[in-house]
């Protein structure tokens, strides 16, 4: 049987060089990487004689908005992308930061849980102006998932969320991740702990939590290779070892990538490739240790353990 592989693509800003760029919001040089990796993409395609269909988690939230007058600017900006990727088959999902201005108006993360709820409101309210529909995906930023953001996600009736980062525990630096104990496949969440599977179905939400694939990442500055996201614009040599891990894993992949990091920029991140075909050269890599490849988007992986 094929390996079935989601390729998810996060649409906003670079966290490379300005983590800070994440909160100000500027589109252009997000529209231009966006450009560049359709390149990239069309050389895997290429490659693997098929088309690729990607599943795009575009950023809708607050910030957004406070730099293009609503939480939608991004979408509307990209307008003939999505509508010709849609046409293609793509699938597109809310990708929502948690972020607000203290009094000072400086950027963090919102930490009132009534405010994370607004502020997801907004964001699908926002979603639903522009695609006539309320969203079927989402992604928190970050890593970032509250058993508040769980309820919201199940009230707005997405189907499916892609945040979750198994094993991930990180309460550093401004960061808010805590996903310990949690499935490495697709689960339904359950209402106690939006981390652990529901026992029984009536104590489970009603969407699916499709998780990152993790895999034991080299970074140049690693003593020891940490378990990481399966992102495809790692360097090719610390990503290698851990592939291997995919061959016997049941399910399906989720791999990711944001458009910044393959961008030909001025930024450099030791964990990053940033050399043309770098893409193409990690899918390859990955072919050669699972055998045949069948590109899918993520809702085809998420339906697997559904029953
Ligand atoms: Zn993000």
């Amino acid at each position: 049987m094929k390996k079935k592989v989601a390729i998810t693509v996060d649409v906003e800003g670079a966290w490379i060089s300005h983590p800070q760029e994440q909160c100000d919001f500027d589109p252009e040089p997000v529209l231009k990487a966006v450009r560049f990796l359709e390149q990239e993409l069309a050389k895997v395609e290429s490659s693997f004689l098929t088309r690729i269909p990607v599943t795009w988690f575009v950023r809708c939230d607050d910030s957004v908005s406070h730099a293009m007058g609503n939480p939608e600017g991004l979408l509307l900006a990209m307008d003939g992308f999505v509508n010709s990727r849609l046409d293609a088959g793509d699938k597109f999902g809310l990708h929502v930061h948690f972020y607000a201005q203290d009094q000072h108006r400086v950027w963090g993360t919102e930490l009132r849980p009534g405010k994370q709820r607004e502020i997801l409101e907004r964001a699908i309210e926002a979603w639903s102006r522009y695609f006539r529909s309320n969203p079927a995906l989402s992604r928190m930023g970050e890593g970032f998932m509250t058993g508040e953001i769980a309820a919201a996600i199940d009230a707005a009736e997405i189907k499916i969320d892609a945040t979750a980062l198994p094993g991930r525990v990180r309460l550093d630096s401004g960061f808010h991740i805590d996903w310990q104990g949690t499935p490495e496949h697709p689960y339904l969440p359950s209402k106690q702990d939006h981390r652990k599977a529901a026992s029984k179905q009536s104590d489970a939400y009603g969407f699916t939590e499709a998780p990152f694939s993790m895999l034991s990442v080299n970074a140049p500055y690693d003593s020891v290779p940490l378990a990481r996201y399966f992102n495809l614009a790692f360097r090719t040599d610390s990503l290698k070892g851990g592939l291997r891990k995919f061959k016997s894993a049941a399910g399906g992949i989720i791999a990711t990538l944001h458009p910044h990091e393959v961008a030909m920029g001025e930024e450099r991140h030791p964990l990053i490739e940033k050399s043309e075909g770098a893409v193409l050269l990690n899918l390859q890599n990955l072919a050669a240790e699972v055998g045949d490849i069948e590109f899918v988007t993520i809702d085809e992986i998420a339906r697997i353990s559904d029953g």
